[in-house]
């Protein structure tokens, strides 16, 4: 199963188990350290409804670049010449269309 985020197909399963379901695995993205299901049929199975899904970046285009660059956070004050709203807003959606933000906020129902 690949990265939700970086679609990565290097993972490491993790220590812990789903308490419905012991067959699947907690897995850690070996790309970007998402912690990520195996699978998440029993959401499904448990009648539920997935009514919205909101991708949201918070970190900057700048605190990526100093990533990629110097291999560590504080971008956004050691980079923060790039920054503008606008440039990240369009970050954001860029990166929102392709599903790939760092946050994902879900709304399920029965
Ligand atoms: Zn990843």
């Amino acid at each position: 199963m690949s990265c939700y985020l970086c679609q990565s197909n290097e993972y490491s399963k993790r220590a812990g188990t789903v308490r419905d379901n012991r067959d699947i695995d907690v897995l850690q993205c070996d790309e970007c350290g998402l912690v990520y299901l195996s699978s998440t049929d029993h959401i499904k199975k448990a009648g539920l409804k997935l009514n919205w899904v909101k991708h949201i970046q918070r970190y900057s285009l700048a605190n990526h670049l100093y990533w990629l660059a110097k291999g560590r956070p504080g971008g956004h004050e050691h980079f923060n010449f790039i920054d503008t709203v606008e440039l990240n807003k369009q970050y954001e959606s860029q990166l929102a269309a392709l599903e790939i933000t760092d946050t994902i906020i879900a709304s399920i129902s029965t």
